[in-house]
């Protein structure tokens, strides 16, 4: 989806995935709803908010009885002001219905999100082989970005191999492991984004850690996500 962006260059911090309706002024947030969030009223997405649309695998049924109606839902609701990207959507070893019945219905948001050429916002819980499986088969010429990412440097790796982006889970920047690779490696931040996901911090108070732990300096974070933003949710920038 192309939109402009004019307001990018007032903003400082991005926020890649949250679930906080009401963001700060200097902040640009994607806000994470499901489709019956958008059915009565759309929230405001003035200011800098900008919404993705999606069927988190907690909240999906028992059986994939209904996924065309479903499906048919989320198309409606991602066709909204303001929506950007798919998400969040994935597979969940941990919680949610039997696999079966998340990866169907990962693989039809999936190909409505390639129909609708739009990018898409992952959750993932223990299923990595089983989601770039589905991403070779389903996803290409488009984006995926597994959010909440705090799990070891070897999966992180695999992740940025299959052409994922990943966005950092506010634990992760607590991690040795994560934070000394990315020192050595600093060129990973060009697929990276940063959130505050339903954690209760603010973006900011997220670049402040994320800059200390990658020893580099807030601005260039902040610009170097920005750029991330442009290429991620493939918006103009025309600031
Ligand atoms: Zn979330």
């Amino acid at each position: 989806m192309k939109l402009s962006t004019r307001k990018l260059g007032g903003v400082k911090f991005i926020d890649f995935h949250t679930h906080r309706r009401t963001v700060a002024p200097e902040a640009l947030s994607v806000i994470s709803l499901e489709p019956g969030d958008l059915e009565n009223s759309v929230p405001e997405s003035g200011g800098n908010n900008f919404f993705s649309v999606g069927m988190h695998p907690w909240r999906l049924p028992d059986s994939a009885g209904n996924i065309g109606d479903d499906l048919g839902k989320l198309r409606r609701a991602l066709r909204k002001r303001g929506v950007i990207a798919v998400g969040e959507a994935g597979l969940d070893r941990l919680r949610g219905p039997d696999m079966e019945v998340q990866k169907a219905y990962l693989t039809g948001i999936l190909k409505l999100a390639g129909e609708l050429s739009m990018p898409v916002i992952i959750h993932c819980v223990r299923c990595y082989p089983e989601l770039t499986f589905l991403k070779k088969r389903f996803a290409s010429g488009f984006n995926l970005l597994v959010h909440g990412y705090n799990n070891n440097v070897r999966i992180l790796e695999e992740l940025l191999k299959h052409g994922f982006y990943v966005s950092f889970a506010p634990a992760a920047l607590e991690r040795d492991d994560i934070c000394s690779y990315i020192r050595q490696k600093p060129e990973i931040l060009y697929r990276a984004g940063l959130e505050t996901d339903d954690s209760g911090l603010t973006i900011e108070n997220i670049f402040a850690r994320a800059a200390r732990v990658f020893e580099m300096d807030v601005e260039e974070l902040a610009q170097l996500m920005k750029n991330n933003f442009v290429t991620f949710f493939q918006v103009e920038d025309d600031a």
